[in-house]
């Protein structure tokens, strides 16, 4: 591209990417406030700061052609008047001439407009061209000397993400004196790739992001800053994988004849998915290199089977697992389905709960059970990684719903076990293939696609508040007929920021008043993890009805005989996120209901209508992906912390050919430190993704 550094640049020979913008003309303290609420500091923080979009008001047209629309002339201002037609309300007006003809420009509460033009200079001006008292006239045009470098008129305009009262005009100004800063970047990427896919320069391509001089060019600018993206993530997720690799773990013989009695003793038959996902867990756990495998299913697909039978090869040999799990609530559960599971086969003994609600006395038995190795299946939460716990014996860690298990911890534990565990990670999540390659490049990925047989699909229907009382009369008769409800909030309080129902609220209206003949009961994080699991063992010995909570019971929470799920704010909550709440109904042999309740009659958006219509995890979170970004999808992360600004996940050419190039990068064993640039975005991603 061509590039035009304005002669501006004379003046900032000092200027760095670290200059804070307050050194910059027209940034004074209250500019300055109104840049930082975006986020932007320094003429770094300013040129990463991508457009959200485009105006092209790129094409000139003679002024006897102007047709009405968006519109840029080249022209002289003849004259130009202010005056105040009203109380409050200026007018400036003017007329602008080519060698076509003359137009009139008009602009309202811009007083400062009349003496600030110069009379008898050209100047491109940009504006809507519309009908104004049945003349037409170009309305709040932009204008800007043709002798100066113009930013705001006559090219392809960058639209910015602004704040109250501060413009893209004011966005655009500043990076107008950034401009020496970005005609001299530094290349980010080998200079090999680069030639390779015949990319523009980076310098080139931030140029062109903020001022681009053709579609063509903005195209070129994407391309590259896309790819660089998607490269930068997979080369994190690729050494991460290479760096466990060189790990040792214990291997665990396959014993045929242990599967085959774990399998006999089931009251179901494993699914196809299920034995093919432990076939390939068995294979993994057999080598010294460290398994890393995460196992995708949807809710209900039987991924605690799948564990469970993974642990009792390990158990077999004569070693110990540990189960994570996010809750204390979901490790009580776990460790209630592992006994039984374990049982015939004489290993229900060895199954112990450690968690930080146990009294003093239990948990130092735990621990003495667990030194003796008479415990060796220890199931809790993630605080087992803090835990003074004796791990020497650990040859398999299974972390319940979560992504993946960050190698901070899995180094904690290499530490105290004296030699790295297998990881097996289970998540219902169901994370599109194109994500799941960038992400979590470094993870073996199992899915259970196939859920057990006999399940009846959930009936989703969304609700408006004024159809409140049919809704209650058929949930009426569906606990009158022993069903239970779960009932969700996206609140625990009142809150005035949030005028959504909370949790409290909710349970007062439901017991004091709607459901006052039945039994409610509320749960909620803030509540002490005693009282947590009192009312959680009451709704699962079905002396509740009805249990009012936040998303606190997302995760994993198995109660077969609740059948109804009422989702209220619906809307607030993510489509994955509700995919999951309503995973928890249906559970058993009745029909499962899930209940959208929308805060008030508005249209339902996309995402609600999406969960109507479809129960398959893995599309809806496509649909996700493609209408919030990856980080739904990858909900432990901050936003922003996963900045994929230019790269779509869906181009899987582009995914293809970043990750082909990571793989190259590391084939060719080139030392990051010769990249600084992509040494700090890699190591930020890697703590990201690692949830290090
Ligand atoms: P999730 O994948 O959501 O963790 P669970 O492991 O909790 O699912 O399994 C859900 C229910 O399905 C459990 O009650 C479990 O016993 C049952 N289940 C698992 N596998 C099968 C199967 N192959 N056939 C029938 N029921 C199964
Ligand atoms: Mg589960």
């Amino acid at each position: 591209m061509v590039c035009i550094v304005p002669a501006i640049s004379l003046y900032y020979e000092v200027m760095t990417l670290q200059t804070e913008l307050t050194e910059l003309k027209g940034v004074g303290p209250a500019v300055a406030a109104k840049f930082a609420v975006l986020g932007l500091r320094s003429v770094g923080d300013l040129i990463d700061y991508y457009p959200r979009r485009y105006e092209d008001y790129s094409t000139l047209t003679p002024i006897v052609g102007l047709q009405p629309g968006q519109v840029t002339i080249k022209a002289v201002i003849k004259q130009a008047t202010g005056r105040y037609v009203r109380r409050g309300m200026h007018v400036t007006e003017a007329v602008a001439s080519d060698a076509s003809g003359s137009v009139r420009l008009i602009w309202f509460n811009q007083p400062y407009r009349a003496t600030a033009l110069k009379r008898d200079q050209e100047y491109y001006i940009s504006g809507s061209f519309e009908l104004s008292h049945q003349r037409l006239s170009i309305m709040n045009p932009s204008v800007e000397l043709v002798s100066d470098f113009p930013v705001n008129t006559a090219r392809i305009l960058p639209v910015y993400r602004e704040t109250k009262g501060f413009t893209s005009r004011q966005i655009r100004a500043a990076l107008l004196q950034a401009m020496p800063v970005i005609a001299i970047l530094p290349e980010t990427l080998p200079l090999w790739l680069v030639r390779q896919h015949g990319f523009i320069s980076r310098s080139a391509a931030l140029m062109a992001m903020h001022f681009p001089d053709s579609p063509a060019d903005l195209a070129e600018a994407r391309r590259r800053l896309g790819f660089e993206e998607v490269f930068v993530l997979t080369l994190a997720a690729l050494r991460n994988k290479y760096e466990l690799q060189v790990e040792q773990a214990p291997a665990v013989p396959f014993k045929e004849s242990v599967a085959k009695d774990f399998v006999k003793h089931l009251p179901f038959a494993l699914t196809h998915a299920q034995r093919k996902v432990c076939w390939r867990i068995f294979q993994d756990m057999q080598q010294t290199r460290p398994m890393n495998r995460l196992v995708e299913g949807d809710v209900g697909s039987g991924k605690t089977v799948v564990a469970a039978m993974a642990a009792v090869m390990v158990l077999h040999d004569g070693h110990s697992v540990a189960l994570m799990a996010p809750t204390e609530l979901l490790a009580r559960q776990h460790a209630e389905t592992l006994v039984k599971l374990l049982a015939p086969l004489g290993f229900g003994g060895q199954v112990g709960l450690l968690v930080g609600g146990m009294k003093p006395a239990q948990k130092r038995a735990a621990h003495e059970h667990i030194a003796a190795g008479d415990i060796r299946f220890i199931v809790g939460t993630h605080a087992l990684i803090q835990d003074t716990v004796d791990m020497s014996r650990l040859e398999l860690v299974i972390i319940d719903e979560q992504h993946r298990f960050g190698v901070g911890q899995r180094k904690t534990l290499q530490a105290k076990a004296g030699h790295m565990p297998h990881v097996l990670s289970l998540t219902a999540t169901p994370i599109p293939r194109s994500l799941a390659l960038t992400l979590y490049g470094e993870l073996d990925i199992s899915v259970l696609d196939v859920k057990p047989p006999g399940r009846t699909e959930i009936l989703t229907k969304i609700a408006s508040p004024n159809s409140r009382p049919q809704l209650y009369a058929q949930i009426e008769s569906e606990l009158a007929a022993g069903r239970q409800m779960f009932v969700v909030c996206p609140l625990i309080t009142e809150s005035n920021a949030m005028p959504a129902v909370s949790a409290e609220e909710m349970y007062d209206r439901l017991s004091k008043k709607d459901f006052k003949q039945r039994h409610v009961g509320l749960l909620h994080g803030k509540m002490k993890p005693a009282d947590k699991n009192d009312i959680m063992q009451q709704f699962i010995d079905r002396k509740l009805d009805i249990l009012v909570s936040t998303t606190v019971i997302e995760v994993g929470v198995d109660v077969p005989n609740a059948s109804i799920m009422l989702i209220e704010g619906a809307e607030r909550f993510g489509l994955a996120q509700i995919h999951q709440l309503r995973g928890r109904v249906g559970r058993g042999t009745d029909q499962g209901y899930c209940y959208l309740m929308m805060s008030d009659s508005t249209a339902p958006g996309r995402r609600l209508r999406a969960l109507e219509s479809s129960t398959d995890g893995f599309k809806l979170a496509e649909l996700d992906l493609q209408i919030r970004g990856p980080g739904a999808i990858y909900g432990t992360m901050q936003h922003g912390e996963l900045d994929l600004r230019v790269a779509s996940l869906t181009d899987s050419k582009l995914i293809a050919s970043a990750r082909a190039a990571a793989q190259e990068f590391i084939d060719k064993d080139e030392d990051l430190i010769q990249y600084p640039y992509l040494k700090t975005q890699v190591a930020q991603l890697s703590a990201v993704t690692n949830l290090n």
